[in-house]
């Protein structure tokens, strides 16, 4: 209907909109950047920084593009010599207030201010004067802050609230002594933070980082006297590509795998197959609570910033949690217990480092629970990023490279462990396996589409052997929390709940590349990556976790079934209520 739209100009280009489109929307759809540093669609969109002033005839002073709603016959200018002038204004005062050490900064490269002062051509400091000084906060196992690299554009706090619904950080004070910060300034490691990261994922700068580990790893590696072994999530390779300017999503397997090998990796294993023994354990887990009817519905546990929020919103809720560790933390377990065994290799002597999508992995490996025999099943979890960082250092042209296979007997895996890394994946793992449990059939339906796409909270109705199972997917901690309060009021009839920190899953966790505020705005990275793992699924020769060979070898020679008393010790966890603040 033409009512819905409106007619403007826009650089002397003329461009129809829908009705409620912002100038700045405007301008993108027709191929014209206006840079932001603030805004971030649909989390923060609230005109503080003014980096995106446009000029509109017939107006006084600027306008911000990214609040501006465009109207009928507007004539708009982008990019007068006024508005670069006072762009360079509104850099340059951010610059005076900010630690410039670019050279030896995590973010290099991939700054957005870095990127915009280039542009701008800020070859100098105009307003030299007092600048804040902040304590670095590097307390916690997974992120670093630094605010002397904040800008305040207060994007980590919008996504902290609004997506994640946590409120961890705020905005404090006023003026010169204006900051981002937590309740009474304490670490982030003291107060209610789930360590999800999706606050760096919505940094422009070096602020937000996560605690880099590689150091460690590198030493390792050095050792001949340690046996290193690498395992790597479902997510990793749907996006690890990126960091090398691969297109988002491309499948990177083989070449990460050989990029694992060049760096010196005694082993390099398939997190995949660790995910194949989840689903075994959680499927036979509820199928046992079913047929008890106890502590329904059941919550899955594999997301550790997930598992976090309920031990410190929710403790009452607790027993609804399953009780399996995450595939990498069961595949830790067993690379040190059966096989050590089987290839005689002292388990004091290997290393197990997981490469994740998720920096809240690096506080679950530390947690207590996370031991067997006085030995962590992980001793260090890097980030996808971290990789990355490590690949560059060793001057690897992952872009050349060939591909490699995982490595046996501990590497091969099923489509169902690959789609672990999407939200709704580990449901529909589970089910295929927990179908075949129920009905003792070999049933061919496998693809629950029900519980994939890009919805915050899926929820499904799947007919198992003639009974209807409800159960929901949900993603991003505010979603969560919905979830949780239903079934808190009694109002909820699922039985099986599918519950990821992070708003799509790990292909969006906090360690995964990090895109920028246009890319987030222009390009479905979710839906590209996720796309990436529905293929790896739907082109594995085995596709259900119960008839992975090796997960049957592993059963029959050392696990002896689901649920085991060995099983247990070795592949399932406890919780416990956690404070919020430790202050
Ligand atoms: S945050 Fe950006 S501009 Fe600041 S030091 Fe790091 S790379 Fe440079
Ligand atoms: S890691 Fe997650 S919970 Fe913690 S401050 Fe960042 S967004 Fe909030
Ligand atoms: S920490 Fe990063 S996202 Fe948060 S206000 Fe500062 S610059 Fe913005």
């Amino acid at each position: 209907m033409e009512e819905n739209f409106v007619n403007l100009t826009i650089d002397g280009q003329p461009v129809k909109v829908k009705k409620g489109t912002t100038i700045l929307q405007a301008a993108r759809e027709v191929g014209i950047d206006i840079p932001t540093l603030c805004f971030l669609k649909d989390i923060n969109e609230v005109g503080d920084c003014r980096m995106c002033i446009v000029e509109i005839e017939g107006r006084r002073g600027f306008a911000t593009s990214c609040i501006q709603k465009a109207e009928e016959g507007m004539v708009v200018h982008t990019n007068t010599p006024d508005i670069i002038e006072a762009r360079k204004v509104v850099l340059d005062l951010i610059i005076s207030n900010h630690k410039i050490d670019c050279l030896t900064c995590i973010r290099s490269g991939n700054c957005e201010l870095q990127t915009l002062a280039n542009k701008f051509n800020i070859t100098k400091v105009e307003f030299e004067g007092d600048m804040t000084k902040h304590d670095i906060d590097d307390l916690s196992p997974s992120i670093v802050r630094d605010f002397n690299k904040c800008i305040l554009c207060r994007r980590c706090v919008a996504t902290c609230k609004k997506v994640q619904k946590v409120g961890a950080i705020d905005s404090i004070n006023r003026g010169f002594e204006s900051c981002v910060s937590t309740v009474g300034n304490h670490s982030l490691n003291d107060v209610n933070c789930t360590f999800c990261g999706q606050c760096i994922q919505a940094c422009p700068t070096g602020a937000l980082h996560e605690k880099e580990t590689t150091d460690e790893v590198w030493e390792k590696l050095k050792d001949q006297d340690t046996y290193v072994v690498a395992q790597t999530a479902p997510a990793v390779r749907a996006t690890l590509g990126e960091e090398f300017g691969m297109p988002i999503g491309t499948n990177v397997t083989g070449k990460m795998v050989t990029a694992l090998k060049r760096l010196g990796f005694d082993k390099v294993f398939d997190t995949n197959t660790g995910a194949d023994f989840t689903i075994m354990e959680e499927a036979n887990e509820f199928v046992e609570r079913c047929q008890q009817n106890e502590n329904l519905p059941m919550i899955t546990s594999c997301s550790p910033g997930w598992v976090k929020f309920i031990e410190m919103n929710y403790p009452e809720l607790l027993p609804h949690l399953s009780t399996c560790k995450s595939p990498h933390q069961m595949f830790g377990a067993l690379i040190k217990t059966y096989y050590a065994q089987k290839e005689g290799i002292d388990p004091n002597k290997i290393y197990v480092v997981s490469v994740m999508p998720c920096i809240a992995k690096k506080f679950e490996r530390q947690r207590p629970e996370m031991k067997n025999n006085g030995l962590y099943d992980v001793d260090n979890v890097i980030t996808t990023r971290e990789l990355a960082r490590m690949i560059k250092q060793a001057n690897i042209e992952f872009t050349q490279l060939g591909d490699s296979e995982f490595d046996n007997p501990m590497g091969e895996a099923t489509g169902a462990g690959a789609i672990f890394g999407t939200s709704g994946g580990v449901m529909e793992a589970a089910l295929r396996t927990a179908q075949d449990t129920l009905t003792g059939e070999n049933l061919e339906k496998i693809d629950f589409e029900q519980v994939r796409g890009a919805d915050g909270i899926k929820k499904a109705t799947v007919n198992i052997g003639g009974k209807d199972i409800k159960v929901v997917a949900a993603s991003g901690l505010a979603n969560a929390r919905e979830i949780l309060e239903e079934i808190k009021s009694g109002k909820a009839d699922y039985q099986f709940v599918e519950i990821m920190a992070c708003p799509g899953g790990c292909i969006m966790g906090g360690g995964q590349p990090i895109k920028s505020s246009k890319i987030r705005s222009e390009v479905d990275v979710r839906k590209l990556r996720a796309s990436t793992l529905y293929t790896i699924d739907e082109k594995s020769t085995i596709r259900k976790s119960h008839e992975n060979p090796i997960v049957k070898k592993i059963y029959q020679e050392y696990l002896e079934k689901p649920g085991s008393y060995r099983a247990e010790k070795l592949l399932h966890t406890h919780y416990q209520e956690r404070e919020k603040y430790k202050i």
